[in-house]
């Protein structure tokens, strides 16, 4: 089995989200539920995503209280290190 490779989470950036399905950035703690423009309500994380970029910017997490749930991103998972499209 090949593992796939992530994508890029909405809010924090960093590639840590599985790409089809539902999934939780292990860095932001921000739902994955398919909301990708800034200024839609997410179901899921009860917030836009605009706003979970400033609760990272504040907290290191899309809520304070996901906080120590958090952990920093892997080198691998860092946007600076993926491979450049073609
Ligand atoms: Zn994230």
């Amino acid at each position: 089995m090949t593992k796939e490779p992530l994508k890029a989470c909405m809010v924090c950036g960093n590639f840590t989200v599985r790409p089809v399905g539902w999934d939780v950035c292990r860095v932001c703690f921000w739902e994955d539920d398919g909301v990708i423009e800034p200024d839609r309500h997410s179901a899921s994380n009860h917030m836009t995503v605009a706003e979970g970029r400033e609760a990272f910017a504040r907290y290191g997490a899309v809520e304070e209280r996901f906080a120590s749930k958090v952990r920093p991103p892997r080198k691998r998972e860092r946007p600076e290190n993926q491979p450049s499209p073609t």
